[in-house]
Order: structure tokens, then sequence, then C-alpha cells
């Protein structure tokens, strides 16, 4: 067990370092109960894949 996680058990310098894909770069926060991280500004969610961010908005 770690001791060190952040929230969603992620590397606390991973939090520094994420922003959104979407053009504003919004802050991002944690959605704890779906285990998933969702962007302030355009209400992206992200799926966490085996500890990592996956952090893709599809194209069109
Ligand atoms: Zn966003």
């Amino acid at each position: 067990m770690s001791t060190n996680a952040g929230a969603l058990g992620l590397d606390p310098r991973l939090w520094e370092i994420l922003a959104c894909p979407c053009e504003a770069h919004g802050d991002l926060v944690a959605d704890e109960p779906a285990n998933q991280i969702v962007c302030t500004v355009c209400k992206a969610r992200f799926d966490i894949d085996n500890g990592i961010p996956v952090m893709l908005i599809r194209e069109a």
C-alpha cells in the first residue's frame, strides 16, 4: 500500500502536469466514486487504465 498516492491512486506529480486536452486546458479534478478524471471547464471525463489516465479526446 502506498502512502504517497494522490487522488485516484495517481502520483501527485502526475496531477501537477495533467491538463485537459480541450482548448481551455481546464483543470482536472478526481471523481473518486466513478474512478474518473473530470475537466472543470468542458466536463470531459477520462478513465484511469492501470493507474494511467487516458487523456484522449476523440477528434471528429
Ligand atoms: Zn476540458
